[in-house]
């Protein structure tokens, strides 16, 4: 995508995404560059974008050099225990963290470098058999005991919703998330707070706006369709 393209789309979405949740306070757009090339992301700083989401450890190291640094980078995928030492001292926040053996390495790691990292809890919220992500019943546990953790600052929540061929299927989910973000923000757990509700994508993230979100991941609807092999 050429740069005019690019910075017009990103001003299209901003300004549609800050109508849907003004009642809010506004939403904040993550530019979601996985497959995207470093000179066409960095093009996107200049469109506004401050934060990304990258999802696979491998391509985010072997492009992250070329990034500009200012950027606030976003692990958003599924991660792997054994690459959380690869990226702890080099990702803003972990957004896809779902399971304790990951928090414990996550905690582990930070420490060791000397570091703190903000993450966010990945909800299960539609209960999709394949999904990753925190069951809704576990969901206070799991976030109380990250918050005894060392290292690890619980932020707020992250949801992939179920994929729908219409916005509105979803908007339940989404209701559900925003009431348990505010659930958790009000149970006033020591450590933790509750700041980030990153929900909604390049289908959905008007409807995520509406009910919430304060952060919207945006890929295609930002730099184009990806290849169709990822
Ligand atoms: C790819 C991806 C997105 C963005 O998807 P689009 O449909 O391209 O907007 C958002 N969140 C996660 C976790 C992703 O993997």
């Amino acid at each position: 995508m050429n740069r005019e393209d690019l910075i017009a789309n990103i001003h299209s979405w901003q300004e549609r995404v800050g109508n849907a949740s003004a009642k809010w306070g506004g939403a904040e757009i993550c530019g979601v560059s996985k497959t995207i090339d470093p000179e066409t992301i960095n093009m996107a700083w200049d469109g506004g974008i401050r934060t990304l989401g990258e999802n696979r450890v491998q391509e985010l190291l072997g492009k992250i050099d070329r990034l500009n640094p200012a950027f606030d980078i976003h692990l958003i995928g599924q991660l792997q225990t054994n690459k959380v030492k690869y990226i702890i001292d080099k990702v803003a926040m972990i957004q896809s963290l779902d399971r304790e053996p990951l928090a414990l390495e996550i905690s582990r790691r930070a420490v060791a470098a000397g570091t703190e990292m903000p993450v966010l809890v990945q909800v299960n919220i539609a209960r999709e058999p394949q999904k990753a992500g925190i069951d809704e019943d576990l969901l206070l546990p799991f976030v109380r005991r990250c918050a005894e953790l060392p290292g690890l600052k619980v932020r707020g929540l992250m949801a992939i919703m179920p994929i729908a061929d219409d916005p509105e299927a979803v908007r339940p989910w989404f209701r559900q998330m925003r009431g348990w973000f505010e659930r958790l923000r009000d149970a006033g757990i020591p450590g933790v707070e509750m700041r980030t509700l990153s929900m909604g994508m390049s289908d959905d993230c008007l409807v995520a706006a509406e009910e919430g979100a304060t952060m919207v991941r945006l890929g295609r609807a930002l730099f184009g369709a990806r290849p169709a092999k990822i």
